[in-house]
């Protein structure tokens, strides 16, 4: 970026450099046509169109303001006229615009030396070249305005750049923002699983290790094995989950999408959830749609987020409590509720619920064999479909959670 920066200046400092030269030269032509017209005719009228050789100015020619010098040579190139310093006695050059150093003319200083822009032109006459006319002006104005353009890229290029310099690491830290969050989500998630993990782990092993001992009381030791198997299956469980998650982390919109009937999806999920009822004794009801309620997903994913909600709904209710499903289509979205009259969640938790392994409290999920993933999952699912998940829920008198689904078909 520096380098980029430092090019364009540089290409910019030159083309302003050409640019004010062209103009510098511009004007001494101008001047020298100016001053030519005026001697011109004092110079073909008297001797030099006569004779050809060393000659004097008529009175009352004098230098323009601008110029320097003025100097005229024959066709043979032999100095034959001058005004101001005199020069070489033979033209060498060619013509054109050149940058020679010339006398300063100072009193002061005699021998100094200023760079001049000279100008040799060609005089023809009835188009046969007669002589050279040559004139030059001071650069001192072209250099003032060139230091002045030297200043300006000088200050200006290390402000721009430190300006650069700034709102790129400004803009980078922003960039860089999201990265940071998904890496410490990353990092918070393996320690969390690795954390959930840690626990069961310990309780196989030990109780492996209990089994292991010369059996003295057979039942305790198929109490052990039977504690083995339940820690195995609620970490088949955990893993499930995890699984779940991040192989649909970034691909659950890829996910094959059929046309999907809400209404009966809820209907036979409700059926399987009737017994759980029962034997909970849980008071569950549903009201669904009258009509079928279409849209585009994958069926099994849809359910998932359902159970999930359902389940939480029969773990955090006690007995004689009651829970309601719930269907309906509200300004094409279908909305779908599972309310309960259960434990409720504290307010102070309600922002947290939805993230990976949060549990409003350890101990009380732990018991009912909860890692803190189920709503994870199911908002994973509901925001793939570019649904909502939200809850509403008062401690102590139950909780509303309500996916609301847009109707595409
Ligand atoms: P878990 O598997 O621990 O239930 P979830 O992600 O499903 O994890 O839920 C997160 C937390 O939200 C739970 O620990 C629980 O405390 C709370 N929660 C979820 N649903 C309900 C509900 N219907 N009633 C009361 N608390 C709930």
């Amino acid at each position: 970026m520096g380098g980029i920066l430092f090019a364009f200046a540089g290409v910019g400092y030159c083309l302003n450099v050409e640019d004010q030269l062209r103009f510098f030269d511009d004007e001494l032509f101008l001047q020298s046509k100016t001053f030519a017209a005026k001697t011109q005719y004092s110079l073909y009228q008297s001797q030099w169109q006569n004779q050809r050789g060393q000659t004097r100015l008529e009175n009352g020619v004098s230098l323009n303001g601008g110029l320097i010098y003025a100097r005229w040579y024959n066709a043979n190139r032999q100095l034959v006229q001058f005004v101001g310093s005199s020069g070489d006695k033979q033209l060498t050059i060619a013509p054109g615009f050149q940058t020679v150093q010339a006398p300063l003319s100072s009193a002061r200083f005699p021998t100094a030396t200023t760079w001049v822009r000279q100008l040799t032109l060609p005089v023809l006459k009835d188009k046969v070249l007669v002589g050279y006319f040559q004139t030059a002006a001071p650069m001192d104005s072209l250099r003032s305005s060139l230091n002045q353009a030297r200043l300006f890229f000088a200050l200006g290029v290390p402000v721009t750049f430190g300006v650069i310099g700034i709102t790129g690491w400004f803009l980078g830290g922003l960039a860089m923002r999201p990265t940071l969050r998904a890496y410490q989500q990353l990092q918070r998630f393996t320690a969390d699983a690795s954390h959930e993990l840690r626990t069961p782990v310990a309780t196989v092993l030990s109780n492996a290790q209990v089994a292991l001992m010369p059996p003295e009381d057979p039942i305790e030791q198929r109490f052990r094995l039977q504690k083995i198997a339940e820690t195995a299956k609620s970490m088949s469980m955990l893993i499930n989950n995890l699984l779940f998650l991040s192989r649909y982390d970034a691909s659950l919109g890829e996910t094959i999408l059929k046309p999907v009937d809400l209404n009966e999806l809820l209907r036979s999920l409700a059926q399987e959830f009737i017994t759980q009822s029962s034997a909970q004794n849980l008071n569950f009801s549903t009201q669904l749609s009258e009509q079928p309620v279409m849209l585009q997903a994958d069926a099994n994913l849809l359910k998932q987020a359902v159970i999930n909600l359902l389940s939480n709904a029969f773990k955090y209710t006690p007995t004689g409590g009651k829970v309601q499903l719930r269907l309906f289509t509200q300004s094409h979205r279908a909305v779908i509720q599972v309310i309960d009259n259960g434990i409720g969640i504290p307010a102070t938790d309600l922002p947290h619920i939805f993230d990976r392994f949060y549990r409003v409290d350890t101990v009380r999920s732990r018991q009912t064999g909860g890692f803190g993933l189920g709503l994870a999952i199911a908002q994973q699912i509901v925001q793939a479909y570019a649904g909502q998940i939200t809850v509403k829920s008062i401690l102590g008198q139950g909780s509303t959670f309500q996916i609301s689904l847009p109707l595409k078909l």
